[in-house]
Order: structure tokens, then sequence, then C-alpha cells
């Protein structure tokens, strides 16, 4: 089996490297792609990207390349709706014209973050931002273009390699004795390695069951808000390692109003996973299990 992966070194593109190998030949590439070998990995390049599939011809495409700065997105539509709709959209065509799967992640953002209840996969979709609007784009062209897909819902990931949340919470909490999170948001951390993991449990699944195909949430399990999360990171650190120094006394709990940001979030990112673990007999431990490993990693 040929395996080809775009976005090699975002958060859940690294863990893909590692997750999809043992699959088959895999190949990943970057933006700048593969010149030697005529591939083009730029999202950008709608042509080349066309190129490259047909080329290749691989049995699988794993697109884990997005635009993904969420307020940025607000100011550079154009380029957010390139990456995260027409190139999503390129990359179905190609798959249908090659007999592909195509594997792409989408987020919580297609929601508008109503209510308290997890999202199921069907729930009315209703962006509040630019980013939201672009990955329900892109979901609904791959759906129009090509059956052969799965599409994975996730939400606030996170992972060890690069900067993250919980790096950020215990930078500040060395310095400072009181931290202001909000804790209106709620949803469930979820590691890269985990979405990588199921990524490749859920290819292995479809290939022998293409009924299977389809849209699904993917997210750790249980829930907390930004504020939960940074409590839980400063205990976990202290229990993990009680040597680190930390000044922090207080995480207070503020509105999303406290830090205004150009995009809108929603309220309620929860999502209900049971479709993905009952189609593919899989379990999604609970959030902290992987944030705890993550800091174990890097403390
Ligand atoms: P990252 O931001 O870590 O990685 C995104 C990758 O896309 C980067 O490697 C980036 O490359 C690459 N990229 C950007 N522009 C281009 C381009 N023009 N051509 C090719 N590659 C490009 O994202 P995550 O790993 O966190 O996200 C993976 C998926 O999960 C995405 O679809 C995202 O929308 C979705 N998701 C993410 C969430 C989150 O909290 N991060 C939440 C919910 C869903 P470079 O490093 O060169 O910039």
């Amino acid at each position: 089996m040929k395996i080809l992966l775009l976005g090699q070194n975002g958060q859940v593109g690294w863990e893909l490297q590692r997750s999809l190998t043992p699959l088959g030949e895999l190949v990943a590439l970057d933006r700048t792609g593969d010149a030697a070998r005529g591939l083009c990995g730029d999202l950008q390049d709608l042509d080349g990207l066309r190129g490259t599939v047909l080329t290749l011809r691989p049995d699988v495409i794993v697109n884990a390349a997005a635009h993904t700065a969420v307020d940025k997105a607000q100011s550079e539509a154009d380029l957010a709706r390139r990456l995260n709709a027409e190139a999503p959209a390129a990359l179905a065509e190609a798959a249908n014209a090659t007999g592909a799967w195509l594997v792409h992640y989408s987020t919580d953002y297609v929601f508008d973050g109503s209510g308290d209840r997890p999202w199921v996969e069907d729930a009315p979709t209703g962006p509040l931002n630019v980013y939201g609007q672009t990955k329900l784009d892109g979901e609904r062209a791959i759906a129009a273009a090509h059956p052969r897909h799965l599409i994975l819902r996730t939400s606030w990931v996170y992972a060890a390699r690069g900067g993250n949340f919980a790096k950020t919470m215990l930078r500040l909490a060395a310095d400072r004795e009181r931290l202001t999170v909000i804790d209106d948001q709620f949803g469930a951390p979820t590691g890269a390695e985990l979405i990588a993991d199921v990524t490749a449990h859920a290819i292995r699944q479809v290939l022998q069951r293409p009924q299977d195909a389809g849209t699904y949430h993917l997210a750790a399990a249980g829930e907390t808000t930004w504020n939960g999360y940074a409590r839980h990171v400063i205990d976990a650190a202290r229990r993990i390692k009680p040597e680190t120094a930390l000044a922090v006394q207080e995480v207070a709990a503020v509105p999303t109003s406290a830090f205004p940001t150009p995009a809108r979030r929603p309220h309620n990112s929860r999502l209900d996973t049971t479709r993905l673990q009952q189609t593919f007999g899989l379990r999604l431990p609970a959030w902290q299990q992987g944030v705890d490993r993550m800091l174990a990693e890097i403390l």
C-alpha cells in the first residue's frame, strides 16, 4: 500500500509519520514537496496537488495540512479558503479519479458552540469564524466529490513537539502568582498522537469495509475548560516533577470576553465520539491521560 501524507511537519502530521509507517510505503511531504520526484506538497498549488496524486497514484491520501491560525484567518480569508476548502476539493477530485481514499481533518469550529450537549456528526453546523467556515466548506467539497473519504473532526489539539497551551501555562506559572484563564469554553484537549493512532486504525478498517466511509468525531474523552486545563497542567507538573518551581498560587476564572480576539470562538466544543468508537471498535481515553503523558515527556 502507498500512502501520501501532506503536512508532515504539523502537530498531527508529525505523529502520522510514525503511525502510518507500518501500513506501507509512506510518501510524506511538507509544503516544499519533493522536487526531485516532481511532487508538490503546497496546498496553494491546486494543479500541483492534482499532478502529485496522478503521478504517485497512492492508495490513501492523508491531508494533515491546513490554515490553522484561527485569528489570522479572519484577515486572510482568501488564503484560508484556498488551503481549507479549495485544496481539499482538488485532492478529493484527484482521489476520485484515481480511486484513492482521502483522509482529512476538520474541527468542532464548524458548530456554533451553542448549548451544552456534545455535538453529534449530523448536528446542524454554524461556524462563527472564517476558519470554521472554510473548514466546513472543505468538508462539503470532499463529500460532494468523492465517497471514499474519512473526515475526522477533532478539537483542542496539542503535541509535545512545538509550542502548546500547556507549555505556555507552565512558562507563565513559573513567574506569576496569579493567572487568568477563561472558563466558559468547553471541550477536550486531544493529543496529536491519539489522532494519528486512531487514523491508522481507521484506515485499515475502511480499506476492508468501504461502507464505513464518512465523517466522525475524534476527541479524547471527558471535558474541561481552558481554565480547568490550565489547573490540571499545573497540578500535574507539581505531581510529576515535584522540584518544578512554579510561583503560581491562583488560576482565576474569567469569561471569554476578557480576552478579545479577532475570531469568535464557540463556547461548546464538546464532540460526541460514539459513532467513531462503535464503528471502529476503539476506546478513546480520558483527556488527562494524554496530557499527563505529554507533560512527562516535556518536563
Ligand atoms: P498545525 O498548524 O500543527 O499544522 C498545519 C500544517 O499545515 C503545518 O505543518 C503547515 O506547514 C502546513 N501548511 C500550512 N500552509 C501550507 C501550505 N500552503 N501547503 C502545505 N502545507 C501547509 O495543525 P494541526 O496538526 O494542529 O492540525 C491538523 C488538522 O487538524 C487540521 O486540519 C486542523 O484544521 C485540524 N484541527 C486542529 C485543531 C487544533 O487545535 N490545532 C483543532 C481542530 C481541528 P508549516 O509548518 O510549513 O507552516
